[in-house]
């Protein structure tokens, strides 16, 4: 058997993430390998701590990106705050505040559930009465952005919320960060974990993480050790606090990390105002195009995403069919449902540098072309709204 490079089909990644890679990020990555502790790439990792500021709008010291997927920023928040015995209300309305659920109860914490239902936003008013009724609990979490479901929770509510029941926040903002509005510090957010490959449109494999005073006062007096080692933030910190001694704790992912410098500096140059804005304006041009092919959203408009956009597939339309032909004879991916959705929801991302009218556009006529029938144009109705934000 003799094998060949691997070149893969150049393709618009237009579901949950990964999303499309900016070139100027994919340039980057191929920038020589320098050493982890050269002195060269310590000044730009603090580069990439300040931008990381920037992009959560926070002071917290302790901001910086874990070394693996946005999974493990979520295993680093729990793993670090949750000790055995310790009650977590997890609210949850999709699959990740599912995974938040697996997460305390690995810890040896206590969950205590605030459900909604799939589709919809956390309810402030569940969580009020859920804290009430459990002056025990300690820790309260949630997604801000439910990628499973395309729902945004109103962070800032939910965390004024917890503050008020004297509880930390562990905040999911995977899909949210660079494409919803999100802002740490003034929503006094306690901890938070992101991830690379959604609206920051850099290569998967990197977890940004922030963790505010009042968590890192939490880590410092925990009476157990924290039972990962690879996540512990005490050890952790060896390699990426600040000040002139750094000690080898992993092999830094060199390159990934120069691809999300980049990132960050895209994100900067743009200005986060204007990249929110440009994720809402990219999600109402495909709103309006979808309309005349009778696709409707799963989500009340007040909680769509902009950058995930969950719509209920048009009877007689057969899913796998559709993104099979997307994919093979227009290179472009949609998502499919997850769990209950699984069959009966299209995912349509417009995450990060794949948010820009040519894939909105390309996007509505590719589904007509598969066979998705419209009263009048969907490409005509997408460019109205353009037009009308010039
Ligand atoms: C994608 C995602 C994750 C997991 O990130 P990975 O990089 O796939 O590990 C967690 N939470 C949400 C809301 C996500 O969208």
């Amino acid at each position: 058997m003799t094998y060949s490079a691997f070149h893969p089909t150049p393709r618009t990644l237009m579901g949950p993430g990964p999303s499309d890679v900016h070139p100027r990020i994919l340039e980057a990555l191929s920038r020589p390998t320098i050493g982890h502790l050269d002195p060269q790439f310590v000044t730009m990792m603090e580069e990439v701590k300040a931008l990381l500021q920037y992009a959560f709008q926070t002071e917290n010291a302790l901001t910086l990106p874990v070394s693996a997927p946005g999974s493990a920023g979520m295993e680093t928040c729990f793993a670090n705050l949750v000790e055995p015995g310790d009650h977590v209300v997890v609210c949850r309305n999709g699959v990740f505040g599912g995974r938040m659920v697996e997460n305390v109860e690995r810890c040896g914490g206590i969950p205590i559930l605030v459900d909604d239902p799939w589709g919809q936003a956390v309810d402030p008013d569940k969580l009020a009465a859920t804290l009430s009724a459990h002056p025990e609990a300690s820790i309260v979490a949630f997604v801000h952005a439910e990628t499973s479901t395309g729902a945004r929770s109103d962070a800032q509510a939910l965390a004024r919320i917890a503050r008020a029941h004297d509880c930390l926040t562990i905040v999911d903002a995977v899909t949210s960060l660079g494409g919803s509005e999100l802002r740490v510090d003034d929503w006094g957010i306690d901890a938070i974990y992101s991830g690379t490959q959604k609206c920051l449109s850099c290569v998967p494999g990197l977890s940004p993480v922030s963790f505010g005073e009042r968590a890192v006062e939490r880590i410092k007096q925990r009476k157990t050790k924290v039972q990962s080692w690879f996540l512990d933030l005490n050890l952790v910190m060896g390699y990426w606090g600040s000040g002139a001694k750094r000690a080898y704790h992993h092999t830094a992912p060199v390159n990934s990390l120069y691809a999300l410098h980049e990132a960050l500096l895209l994100l900067q140059e743009e200005g986060l105002e204007t990249a929110w804005q440009r994720h809402t304006l990219n999600h109402q041009a495909l709103q309006a195009g979808l309309a005349p092919m009778g696709i409707e959203f799963v989500v009340d408009a007040d909680a769509r995403l902009p950058q995930l956009n969950s719509v209920w597939i048009p009877e007689g339309i057969d899913d796998a069919a559709v993104r099979t032909q997307l994919l093979s004879e227009f290179n472009l991916e949609i998502g499919a449902g997850l769990g209950d959705f699984a069959g009966r929801v299209w995912r349509i991302g417009l995450m990060g540098y794949a948010s820009q009218p040519k894939n909105v556009l390309a996007c509505l006529s590719a589904l007509q072309a598969v066979g998705l029938h419209a009263d009048t144009s969907p490409v005509a109705a997408a460019q109205a709204v353009y037009a009308s934000h010039r």
